[in-house]
Order: C-alpha cells, then sequence, then structure tokens
C-alpha cells in the first residue's frame, strides 16, 4: 500500500454533498481513506466569474498503480456529473492527484506532484494540516516553504468536514 493525497473541490450546487458523494465513491477495498483535512472555502481563481470553492485533502493508502488511481478519480469525477466546459471553470468535482508516495511521474495524462501544487494555497494549507513534514520530491521544498509563497491568495478554513445528513 502506498500513501497517496487527493485535493477535492466543488464550486457548484451542493457543494458539501458533492465531497461527500465524491469520498463514499472513492473509498473501496484499494483505496482507503486515512484522514481528511478541514473543508477551507476559496476564492475562485484564473476563472474569477464563478462561486467560491469547497476544497479538502484525503490522505489515502492504496494498492492502485498511479494510472489505475487516475483512472478511478476520474470515473468518480463524471458519476457526479461533472462536465469539462471552462478550463478552471466551474465543476461539480475535481479530484487531483497531489502526490504518491515519492514518486516522480511525468507523462501526458498524468504529472505527479501535481504540477499546480506549489502555486495553490488551497491545496497546500490542507495538506500542511495533514502531513507538515510533507517535501516535494523534485524540488526538495517543504509544504510550509510551499505556503510561504502564496499566503495572499484567500483561503478560509471552515472547520472539520461534517457529511450533510441526506
Ligand atoms: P484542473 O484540475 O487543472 O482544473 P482538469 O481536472 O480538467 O483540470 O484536469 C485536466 C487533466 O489533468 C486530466 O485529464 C488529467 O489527465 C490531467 N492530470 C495530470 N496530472 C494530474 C494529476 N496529478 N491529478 C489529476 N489530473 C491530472
Ligand atoms: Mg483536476
Amino acid at each position: 500500500m502506498k500513501t497517496a493525497y487527493l485535493s477535492l473541490g466543488s464550486n457548484l450546487g451542493d457543494r458539501e454533498l458533492h465531497l461527500t458523494q465524491a469520498l463514499q465513491r472513492l473509498a473501496a477495498p484499494d483505496l482507503i481513506i486515512d484522514r481528511l483535512s478541514s473543508v477551507y472555502e476559496t476564492d475562485p481563481r484564473d476563472f474569477e466569474a464563478q462561486p467560491s470553492f469547497l476544497n479538502l485533502v484525503a490522505g489515502i493508502s492504496t494498492s492502485l498503480q498511479p494510472m489505475q488511481l487516475l483512472r478511478r478519480t476520474t470515473r468518480v469525477e463524471l458519476a457526479l456529473g461533472r462536465k469539462r466546459t471552462v478550463r478552471n471553470g466551474p465543476r461539480t468535482i475535481d479530484i487531483d492527484i497531489l502526490s504518491f508516495g515519492r514518486f516522480v511521474i511525468d507523462s501526458a495524462p498524468l504529472t505527479v506532484p501535481h504540477p499546480r501544487l506549489q502555486q495553490r494555497r488551497f491545496v497546500l494549507e490542507p495538506l500542511a494540516e495533514l502531513d507538515p513534514e510533507w517535501v516535494h520530491p523534485v524540488t526538495k521544498q517543504s509544504v510550509g516553504d510551499l505556503l510561504a509563497a502564496v499566503r495572499n491568495q484567500g483561503v478560509r478554513r471552515l472547520g472539520a468536514f461534517k457529511p450533510p445528513h441526506d
């Protein structure tokens, strides 16, 4: 089993419900969700005329290979009705693989660590909460060092993730 970190974000409809449904669909005998960060509310970036996001990071243990994990996360995105319209635009759910053990992968469909991780406070803040010792396997920068460079981005910690009752 390898430890990986997944970033989940939603900014359409019932955002908490989308996070909950995504976590429920991800969990499986070969994909154990060990820990969840707090939930963070994030100002949209890149394409700003859209609702704010709820973001969290999940620490998982998995026996899947990286490409199998990407297929799994893509399947869950599609099951939750994600439509790819505007790049960086609104979405019911976005699931990104932040890191996979200490693997470094640079292939067409999958780059690990996630190529934009260091630019995104909404990813670094919950990652630092779960794993303050995390170090980028290529640049060797700690998650704390990376965070210091993005403090100006609007991210608010809302508190522990509480799945809504349905
Ligand atoms: P973004 O998450 O940057 O807003 P998308 O979710 O639309 O964009 O993802 C675009 C593509 O990024 C996916 O089709 C996937 O193949 C690719 N990708 C590359 N590396 C990763 C990764 N580490 N995690 C998730 N997707 C990745
Ligand atoms: Mg994505």
